[in-house]
């Protein structure tokens, strides 16, 4: 009955969607953390990071490609989970979501490789998740990336799209040319915050020192156009230009959110609508 051929990895599915995808008649037995279909090799994680205020909250980290999430409260699933520790018992697949308020992203097969079994509290177990396109930090993705080619010794452009689309925004980045060109045009200065290092850290120290960010259509043909496609941006900023992928924050976006800070720096601004 439940057949996990029929969806799509990163694609993000309701309960109810699911219900009817799989011929359940209430979604609610669906999304009780872990969901074992009656009669399979497959369980299901339903991992909500911020639950419905009044029900408990759990601690789920999702880090790179590890999640570590608590297991039921009563314990009931603990025994489930642990048959799968260090062998693929069953088939364990993943649904994600930040809040209770949205869907569920699929993100796929993952593997238990740690489990932490309490008896005053939740257990904790700790998976593995196989698909490298669910990694939303850039940097976390370029470390895996690192770490999965030493290991695999696969090429970076077999990992991924995301892998081989961040390895061209790096190249072009890191280009000594292309970062001279780009300096010499818009000078020093974060196009984002203003900050600019020698003027912070001192001329000795941080003479020339800015880094640019690719903003090409990242078509992988030909050279990169130096005066459209880069800006100079420090390095904090650089960081959030990276740090989530599904937000797709742009350099304006940006700009919008440090301006807020500066001019409101004691309120916190969690999600203005830019665009
Ligand atoms: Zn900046
Ligand atoms: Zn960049």
């Amino acid at each position: 009955m439940v057949d996990m051929n029929v969806l799509t990895l990163n694609q993000t599915y309701t309960a109810k969607q699911l219900a009817s995808l799989w011929g359940y008649k209430s979604h609610h037995a669906l999304v009780k953390g872990v969901f074992h279909p009656k009669g399979s090799d497959i369980l299901i994680l339903f991992v909500t990071k911020e639950r419905q205020p009044g029900s408990t909250q759990f601690k789920n980290e999702l880090r790179g490609n590890m999640i570590k999430i608590e297991g039921a409260d009563k314990h009931g699933t603990d025994q489930l989970l642990l048959a799968n520790q260090g062998q693929d018992k069953d088939k364990i697949y993943l649904f994600y979501r930040e809040k209770h308020t949205l869907p569920f992203t699929f993100l796929g097969r993952v593997h238990l490789v740690q489990s932490f079994i309490y008896t005053d509290k939740s257990s904790e177990f700790e998976f593995f998740i196989e698909n490298l396109e669910s990694i939303e930090d850039d940097m976390a993705l370029l470390d895996y990336v690192i770490h999965y080619d030493e290991n695999l010794s696969a090429s970076l452009d077999v990992v991924c799209h995301s892998a081989k689309d961040l390895t061209y925004h790096l190249k072009c980045e890191r280009d000594i040319n292309n970062r001279e060109q780009v300096t010499r045009l818009l000078g020093y200065s974060c196009a984002i915050c203003g900050f600019n290092y020698a003027k912070a850290y001192g001329k000795d120290l941080a003479k020339d020192f800015i880094d640019i960010h690719y903003i090409g259509d990242g078509k992988q043909d030909g050279n990169p156009d130096i005066s459209k496609d880069f800006v100079p941006v420090c390095a904090n900023c650089h960081r959030m230009l990276h740090h989530k992928r599904s937000h797709n924050i742009s350099v304006e976006d940006l700009k919008k959110r440090v301006a807020y800070y500066k001019k409101e720096p004691d309120y916190e601004q969690l999600t203005l609508s830019f665009e």
